[in-house]
């Protein structure tokens, strides 16, 4: 029997709307229940699973970290921290990495360090601006730059000093700025917010915005990086190379890490030994994970894969708009959003029933965030799935 506990049965605080599925192992694109039903994987754990479940490499790299050291803390060097750091060096274009256990935290260091250059350079700013419907977590400091109202208000007061612009709109953005603005964060993609994309002058505009006024700009790449979008980070794709950038999700391949990165013109005024720190981050573990994770995306050009599976994927979907299943579509790679006509609730519910796992954003948008190793023959089976929902 697939059976499934409530949260307070199970003595678990109820903050989640899961779905009434126990899930037990995962081989390729897809993921099995406790009953042996099988599920094709268009949620990837949230955007986290690039490279499917089960990868031999990745497993074995994992397995022999384990036999050989899982934690040290951050007191000494270990073996994998400063090989995962400089190939995300590589591959971010970034010359300072700090570890992380969450997209959140990683925020709150982007946050902690952005402010730690203003104070360094004596420039009195500290205020953000950041993008309504982004997503960036749910710590205080990270809901405090989160534009939804839901998130944030029952626990308000929030950080003093964060205003939200429109997303894509530059004179809404210039019109908040102040000479106390310290850094504008956002999404190139807004994942959680409803699959909205950047559009090439508004990223242009807020780097132009940031160098003209002093000002910081942090590229918030948990959901929308690690190739998703058809670019390693989103962020190269428009040429617009941020001053500080945060990853999560993918990075670790599902081992939880995180991290911040930044220029070295930043990180020469800003957070030194004492100023920030975190116990598990960058252990040996995690750092394997993303050390591994990045070597296998640059060995299979998993990039180019996911660009070509991205246009296919388009195609498909476009074929469904034409045939009025489907009232929009949205984003780029795979990450893209399609509008139902009908509640993405129901959709996602009915979905499940079909064996087949999506999750929903914000505007009534079903999100795709397949495994990146997804391929053409998978993007058919979901399609016919979806179709039979709809
Ligand atoms: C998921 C997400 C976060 C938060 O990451 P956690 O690992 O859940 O803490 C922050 N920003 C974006 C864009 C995200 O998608």
């Amino acid at each position: 029997m697939n059976t499934y506990m409530k949260e307070t049965e199970a003595g678990l605080v109820h903050t989640y709307n899961r779905f009434p599925v126990v899930l037990e192992k995962g081989e390729g694109v897809y993921l099995y229940d406790t009953d042996g039903n099988r599920y094709l994987d268009f949620a990837a754990g949230i955007a986290v699973c690039g490279l499917g479940y089960g990868n031999e490499e990745l497993n074995s790299a994992l397995k022999q970290q384990v036999d050989q050291l899982i934690h040290t803390s951050n007191l000494y060097y270990n073996t994998t921290c400063g090989k995962a750091a400089k190939a995300l060096k590589r591959v971010t274009g970034m010359d300072r990495v700090f570890f992380t256990n969450s997209g959140t935290e990683a925020i709150e260091g982007a946050l902690k360090a952005a402010r730690k250059y203003a104070w360094k350079k004596g420039s009195g700013r500290y205020e953000f601006i950041a993008m309504e419907h982004s997503f960036h977590g749910r710590s205080i400091g990270a809901v405090s730059v989160t534009g939804n109202e839901h998130y944030r208000t029952p626990f308000e007061p929030m950080l003093p000093g964060v205003s939200f612009a429109e997303f894509n709109n530059l004179d809404s953005v210039k019109a908040l700025v102040t000479d106390k603005t310290c850094a504008i964060i956002l999404e190139p993609l807004q994942g959680e917010g409803g699959i909205n994309m950047a559009e090439k002058e508004f990223m242009e505009g807020i780097r132009k915005l940031c160098d003209e006024e002093g000002i910081l700009m942090i590229c918030d790449e948990i959901q929308c990086g690690m190739g998703r979008t058809g670019s390693m980070f989103a962020w190269q794709s428009y040429g617009t190379k941020p001053d500080i950038m945060t990853m999560a999700k993918a990075i670790g391949s599902g081992v939880p890490v995180g991290a911040f990165a930044m220029t070295e013109d930043i990180a020469e005024f800003s957070l030194e030994p004492g100023d920030h720190g975190t116990t598990y981050g960058g252990n040996p573990l995690a750092c394997a994970a993303v050390a591994k994770t990045l070597e296998i995306f640059e060995r299979e050009n998993l990039v180019s894969h996911v660009k070509e599976m991205g246009s296919y994927l388009r195609e498909k979907l476009e074929e469904l708009k034409q045939s009025g299943m489907i009232e929009e579509i949205r984003g780029t790679g795979l990450i893209q959003g399609i509008r139902p006509g009908k509640p993405v609730g129901e959709v996602s519910s009915a979905a499940l029933k079909e064996g087949l796992l999506v999750i929903s954003a914000r505007d009534n948008i079903l999100r795709l965030v397949p495994p990146l190793v997804i391929e053409k023959k998978h993007i058919d089976e979901m399609i016919e799935k979806i179709k039979k929902v709809l």
